[in-house]
């Protein structure tokens, strides 16, 4: 992993210039700030990078579970950043945040259910008083499913407007606390007017609030801001249809019209955008191991004798494309290839050819589905779904050295495609195709879906390999959400990587600030429980029991295990690589 703290500040500046212009523009009486989401990134150098770039625009910092406010509360220092704690709160993290305020910062716990008013008025019971509040609304309009993967139309979480009526009813005292009202959209929101909607709804239930009222000073319009990943050919995708400037535009207008228009004072907008301010930051550098092609059917090989019917006619066509002179015959050609291919399968199974002849079919289906897609090619034809996922799998598979349920968990559970490309040979034209698969032994571990402006967006146009020389791919975007939701699949760990700043002053230009080892082998199994002591020793029983039974020699023993010892140091990918302990 790459990563580039200069474009995180740069992303920081980028944002908070956007509110600027856009308050500027519209008169607002007064100002934004944003709160970065710590589950969005929660790597310690990436949030402080953040909070540092940002202490110049008053930026904070949003967190939603008990590890997130500890270390959020970690970042307080000594600036005035507003903390906004969203998340199921139970006792313990209430008192938290009360305790930060004592300490003198603005640590906001977010009331976002019934149960947490009651929360707030018994803590408080105890040292006294109510603290300072936020509350989180379930808007019931303007977001709804559909192009916005995780837009929110029937969120966990936040109070209804049944709630928030009901609680402000029982507990007038709790809305002189109340400062700031919160809510969130979802997450890449790909319409603006659904933002636009949302936001005026808030802002109506805030300009209510004042009128009865509540201390409000904050306006929070969640996250959702998007970012644009790139097209993936005419597939519906989530790219935002609005820049970060006309989205800051559209909420100041917004909050700035109803406020106007109900004569309340504008709130401090912010923000927790997370997404926009990380997801460029980081690149992921991907070794290709090796390319398994289809295996095709040389001009020289004779068919075993008595072949049956499909095997012939297999071979047939991957000899001669005879009748496929349009695209229908070629199409018409295709389903009899699939079906002597499928008739092939099945007699094999049914014990009724060889081993032979079922590989000879099988080189001979490669080699005329490859014949007859070219013809369709040729002709610029748009291939059907049933036709694409057979192209798809006479596609080379490329055996790359990562993990998807790790580094791209989002393209395995939610479908988002990444841009992924090759690091060198850039003035070349890619000649070939492959689907990119990982290390795991799941087939799910494997790219689907590419940004791509290619019709075929399932496969990635790509470099043929050189003999000799190394292919390494690069995963674009993925600084936001990627390094969290990762799973531990197969037991690979955390990648090594470095942190490369621009510097005018280096040669280059730029320098490497600082390395960080991948995960070892030792220390992704001591996370599933296995100490590493109690590895070595019962390696260390087994060498010792063939030692003394004059099975082997002691100095073999001992370098078994030096060599074990060597490899739970090492990484847990294919190639250690030099980032890996020793
Ligand atoms: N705030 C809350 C409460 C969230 O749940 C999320 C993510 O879903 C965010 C902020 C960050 O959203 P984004 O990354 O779209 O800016």
């Amino acid at each position: 992993m790459i990563r580039f703290p200069d474009i995180l500040r740069a992303q920081v500046a980028r944002l908070h210039q956007a509110f600027h212009a856009a308050i500027v523009r519209t008169g607002y009486a007064n100002g934004y700030r944003c709160l970065y989401p710590v589950k969005v990134n929660p790597l310690r150098h990436v949030v402080a990078e953040i909070l540092d770039a940002g202490r110049e625009f008053g930026m904070g910092l949003e967190c939603g579970s008990r590890a997130e406010l500890a270390a959020a509360v970690s970042h307080l220092g000594d600036g005035s950043g507003l903390v906004v704690c969203n998340g199921v709160k139970d006792e313990s993290m209430l008192a938290l945040a009360i305790d930060a305020q004592r300490l003198g910062r603005q640590v906001l716990p977010v009331i976002q259910s019934p149960g947490e008013f009651a929360m707030v008025r018994s803590v408080a019971a105890e040292g006294g008083e109510i603290p300072e509040l936020g509350a989180r609304i379930r808007l019931s309009g303007g977001i709804s499913p559909g192009r916005d993967r995780c837009a929110v139309p029937d969120s966990k979480f936040g109070l209804s407007m049944a709630d928030l009526v009901e609680a402000l009813e029982q507990s007038p005292e709790v809305l002189r606390q109340l400062t700031l009202l919160h809510f969130h959209p979802g997450s890449q929101v790909g319409d603006l007017a659904r933002l636009e909607r949302a936001a005026r709804e808030a802002a109506q239930v805030y300009a209510t609030l004042v009128q009865r009222g509540a201390a409000l000073q904050f306006l929070d319009v969640g996250g959702g801001l998007g970012v644009n990943y790139g097209d993936v050919g005419d597939v519906p995708t989530t790219q935002p249809n609005y820049s970060i400037a006309e989205y800051a535009r559209t909420i100041v207008a917004v909050v700035n019209e109803v406020c106007c228009a109900r004569r309340v004072p504008v709130p401090v907008l912010l923000s927790e955008s997370g997404r926009v301010l990380t997801a460029h930051h980081a690149v992921l550098i991907v070794p290709v191991l090796s390319v398994r092609k289809r295996r095709e059917l040389a001009a020289e090989t004779a068919l075993p004798p008595q072949s049956c019917g499909s095997t012939v006619m297999l071979a047939r066509w991957a000899r001669h494309v005879q009748g496929a002179r349009d695209t229908n015959q070629a199409f018409d050609a295709l389903a009899r290839i699939d079906e002597g291919h499928r008739d092939c399968s099945t007699r094999f199974a049914e014990g009724r050819i060889s081993l032979e002849e079922y590989a000879v079919s099988e080189r001979a289906f490669v080699t005329a589905s490859r014949r007859v897609l070219r013809v369709l090619q040729d002709a610029g034809a748009r291939l059907p779904a049933e036709f694409r996922a057979l192209a798809n799998r006479l596609t080379d598979r490329v055996v790359c050295d990562f993990s998807v349920f790790r580094s791209l968990p989002d393209h395995w559970g939610a479908g988002q495609a990444f841009p992924v490309m090759p690091i060198d040979r850039l003035s070349e034209r890619p000649s070939s195709r492959g689907v990119l698969v990982d290390l795991t032994c799941d087939s799910d571990g494997r790219v689907n879906r590419y940004v791509s402006a290619d019709s075929d967006t399932s496969v990635l146009p790509m470099h043929a390999p050189r003999p000799g020389a190394a292919t390494d791919l690069a995963f674009f975007m993925m600084g936001a959400y990627e390094e969290v939701l990762g799973s531990a699949h197969n037991l690979l760990g955390g990648v090594s990587e470095i942190h490369v700043r621009l510097d005018e002053d280096e040669g280059k230009g730029y320098r490497i600030e600082r390395a960080v080892p991948a995960t070892s082998v030792a220390d992704m199994l001591a996370q599933m429980g296995y100490s590493e002591a109690e590895l070595r020793a019962s390696m260390g029983e087994l060498v010792d029991s063939r030692v003394a039974a004059g099975n082997m020699p002691s100095h073999s023993g001992r370098g078994i295990l030096r060599r074990y010892a060597t490899y739970l140091r090492q990484g847990t990918y294919s190639r250690p690589g030099p980032g890996a302990k020793q």
